[in-house]
């Protein structure tokens, strides 16, 4: 697995990691068996949130990472209705019951709501200076959101801003990852695979990512994964139960693609018109 640093967090985070969106929705012993399979393929970074399945998400993380948690960087987020300066750190608490672990390696906000963004960032500084979180960040922010929460916390706090961004959803390369970028924070692309609509072989765009995918012995959804995250500031984190599709994933780490590769894939799928709002799934 290719690793990287995570924007000032000051750890190595694999590119490639876990979404766990929906999971409550599948078998429990599936779901644990995936993510520890997912863990043993590398990829270690693991997302998820106290919204998904209610907590029952967070509770199976707990049972899947039982005796590897070192070895993984655990990212969960609170809801913004519960981003007040208490209760981030009540919802923080019961996320850290729940996944049986002392620390989270990031605690994000989840989307920007009511809460003064002030409030929030307070609670995330209390809640890492108490050792509880290693470091924190945001999601679904725009770029006036994130010079807000820049200007609340400073210089190297803000680890990572968690963004819809697939190979039919690019609006992020406008301005959201070139801000990022400049100030040094983590860009995370989830729904990597469009959440369900990964482009089909009978698309223009399909037979691209497949004839690509033949000449590098990979497949498609690798090098569409290997599109996402060939800038530095990028990590990527597909939602796979089904081990084929998780041995697939964690594969692309590996896919070399070439300059000729990336303008093929950026022509088949433009970027399109910057928007006026971040599209959010
Ligand atoms: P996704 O990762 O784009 O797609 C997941 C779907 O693709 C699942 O149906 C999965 O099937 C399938 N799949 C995965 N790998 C595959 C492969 N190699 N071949 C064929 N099918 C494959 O969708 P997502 O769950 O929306 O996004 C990923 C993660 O991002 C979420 O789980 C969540 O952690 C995060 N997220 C965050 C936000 C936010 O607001 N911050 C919003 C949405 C998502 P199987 O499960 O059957 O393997």
């Amino acid at each position: 697995m290719v690793r990287r640093l995570f924007g000032p967090a000051k750890r190595e985070v694999a590119v490639i990691g876990q979404g766990t969106w929906e999971m409550e929705s599948h078998d429990r012993g599936a779901v644990i068996a995936a993510l520890r399979r997912g863990i043993d393929l590398g990829m270690t970074h693991i997302d998820t949130a106290e919204m998904y399945g209610s907590g029952i998400v967070e509770k199976w993380i707990g049972e899947a990472i039982t005796g590897r948690r070192e070895k993984v960087f655990l990212v969960s987020k609170v809801l913004p209705q519960n981003a007040s300066r208490k209760g981030t750190v009540d919802a923080c608490e019961k996320s850290l019951a729940r996944l049986k672990t002392e620390y989270l390696d990031c605690y994000l906000l989840h989307w920007p709501g009511r809460h003064p963004l002030k409030q929030t960032i307070e609670a995330f500084e209390e809640l890492q200076r108490a050792g509880k979180i290693r470091s924190w960040g945001v999601s679904n922010f725009d770029v006036s959101d994130l010079e807000a929460a820049w200007k609340i916390a400073g210089a190297g706090r803000l680890a990572c801003n968690q963004v819809l961004y697939h190979l039919k959803e690019r609006a992020i390369e406008h301005a959201v990852i070139p801000w990022c970028e400049r100030h040094d924070v983590a860009v995370v692309a989830y729904s990597p695979f469009g959440s369900g609509h990964f482009p089909e072989l009978r698309t223009q765009g399909g037979r691209v990512l497949q004839e690509i995918a033949d000449a590098r012995g990979a497949t498609a959804r690798q090098v569409a994964l290997r599109f996402l995250v060939h800038r530095p500031s990028l990590f990527a984190i597909p939602k796979a139960v089904n081990e084929a599709h998780q041995v697939e994933n964690a594969g692309a780490a590996k896919v070399v693609l070439t300059a000729a590769d990336l303008a093929r894939i950026d022509q088949a799928f433009p970027r399109g018109p910057r928007r006026r709002k971040l599209p959010v799934l």
